[in-house]
């Protein structure tokens, strides 16, 4: 495309008064019939006209202004991109499932609530926990949810003092604002020097005013907390519950029951793990599970087995907290995490568990000399990595990474976790292939070389995009959204 095509596309709204993609006939009967004269439109509305084929052509070259996951590796640290099946897109989209209404009879939608039933069971089996709700909407969400369970179960018995929640410095952005939220004061802890939580600095911010200590794990530099038992053992010795953020389980699934390392609530990223993607702002599912003792106080209402072997919503649970969300959940993204784990036994399940965690300690190997791992030890599923200032000639992480959309790679995730200088922070999954590590690993050695030699090069990044660098915030405050 020419550069004045472009920017005579760039700079002028595309309608033209007249134009048409279709012609509907005028209607035979009269809207006014039917219609309360309230709601009647008074003038035409202003719609773009454009033909079908200007249409097309806009929404089709917009698209190729993306970089998706169907187009594109995606390393984004935390966001756990994989590839997943389109199958399961269908599956969901089967009109038993996506055309029933939220107020259909119990009877009729007996094989989504098996659906939702089997969901649960298969949670409660990975996780080792006794109950799960599948109504937050997102991994957020079920942080809230959560923690609004924890409050009820503490606020049930009278145990009204516990007015902290702690939380490590290597916790998901989203802990600490969890918290907030939900009305507790939120007390940091430092992590030790091999990015783990420090026994000791816990064991001082404990007391009888700690209701929930909250562990994302793996934690966000991509490392196991090893001394989980410990720690729970800290927590539950001042009376207070830990929180698992289960958001990034698709490093632990089939080798480790949070159970059984005495974690009590946790939620579950349906979307990331299992089959949904993650970003671009779709329909997630963020599961919340709890152990016998705080079950009852889980968001209702949960689906159960009746004697009679139907399935129902109508259970008995007094001591809920209520609802979390209308209705039951995204269902669409529960038909794909059920589909997901339908198709896999629990011994695959396991080893794209364990893929996942061999790409990214095959990616952080590939990359020691150029873009060091911050702590340098084996990760789970994403390694966290730094730039070695001393040697890019003032080349910064932004730098590195609108570089790598010019070589055709979308970006890790940047600057996070906050602990981290200059943090990359890349997870590439278990459905990349090996080639696929290897070209990545290689772009970024590449950058690395051009850091030394033609650092402006890299400061200028990207080269080839359709928009060079963008004023993020400020699109954000102040949408522009004329084309
Ligand atoms: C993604 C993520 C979340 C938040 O999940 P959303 O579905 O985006 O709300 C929370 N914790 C961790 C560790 C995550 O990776």
């Amino acid at each position: 495309m020419s550069e004045i095509l472009q920017s005579s596309q760039l700079s002028i709204e595309k309608s033209h008064p007249g134009r048409r993609a279709v012609r509907f006939e005028k209607p035979q009967f009269k809207p006014e019939k039917y219609v309360p004269a309230k709601y009647l439109r008074k003038t035409t509305d202003r719609l773009p006209e454009l033909t079908e084929q200007d249409t097309v052509r806009h929404f089709t070259n917009l698209s190729r202004q993306n970089y998706s996951l169907d187009s594109h590796f995606y390393p984004l640290g935390s966001c756990t991109m994989k590839y997943n099946p389109k199958a399961y897109d269908a599956l969901s989209a089967l009109d038993g499932f996506a055309n029933v209404h939220p107020f259909a009879p119990e009877e009729s939608v007996q094989g989504t609530l098996e659906l939702m039933y089997q969901l649960q069971e298969f949670l409660k089996e990975i996780t080792g926990l006794a109950a799960f709700t599948l109504q937050p909407a997102a991994g957020a969400h079920g942080e809230l949810t959560g923690i609004l369970t924890a409050r009820a179960y503490f606020a049930a018995k009278k145990d009204k003092n516990r007015t902290e929640v702690i939380v490590p410095d290597t916790a998901h952005g989203t802990n600490p604002a969890t918290s907030h939220m939900a009305g507790y004061n939120v007390i940091n802890i430092k992590s030790g020097p091999d990015g783990r939580v420090d026994l000791q600095a816990l064991q001082n911010a404990l007391s009888e005013r700690t209701a929930v200590v909250m562990l994302t794990v793996p934690n966000t530099v991509g490392l196991f907390e090893k001394d989980i038992r410990q720690i729970a053992d800290k927590v539950h010795a001042v009376g207070a519950l830990l929180y698992m953020d289960g958001a990034n389980f698709n490093a632990l699934i089939g080798s480790a029951k949070p159970a059984d390392f005495g974690v009590d609530i946790m939620h579950l990223n349906l979307h990331k793990t299992f089959a949904a993607p993650h970003g671009g702002g779709g329909p997630g599912s963020g599961p919340v599970g709890a152990s016998a003792e705080v079950a009852p106080f889980l968001p209702k209402p949960i689906v159960e087995k009746t004697a009679k072997g139907t399935y129902t919503l109508q259970g008995k649970m007094p001591r809920s907290l209520g609802k979390m969300k209308a209705f039951y959940g995204n269902i669409s993204v529960c038909i794909r995490a059920y589909a997901y784990m339908r198709q896999f036994d629990g011994n695959t399940l396991k080893t794209i568990s364990q893929d996942a965690v061999l790409s990214a300690n095959y990616m952080r190997v590939l990359l020691k000399e150029a873009f060091p791992a911050f702590f340098d030890a084996p990760c789970m599923h994403e390694c966290v990595l730094t730039i070695q200032k001393d040697k890019m000639n003032g080349v910064h992480t932004s730098d590195v990474a609108k570089r790598l959309l010019d070589y055709g790679f979308y970006a890790p995730t940047i600057y996070f976790p906050l602990i981290v200088p200059e943090a990359l922070m890349i997870e590439p999954t278990e459905t990349e292939s090996r080639d696929m590590l290897e070209a990545f690993a290689t772009a970024l050695q590449k950058i690395f070389e051009e850091a030394q030699h033609t650092p402006e090069l890299v400061k200028g990044a990207p080269h080839n995009q359709p928009v060079q660098r963008i004023d993020e915030v400020g699109a954000a405050r102040e949408p522009n959204l004329h084309w």
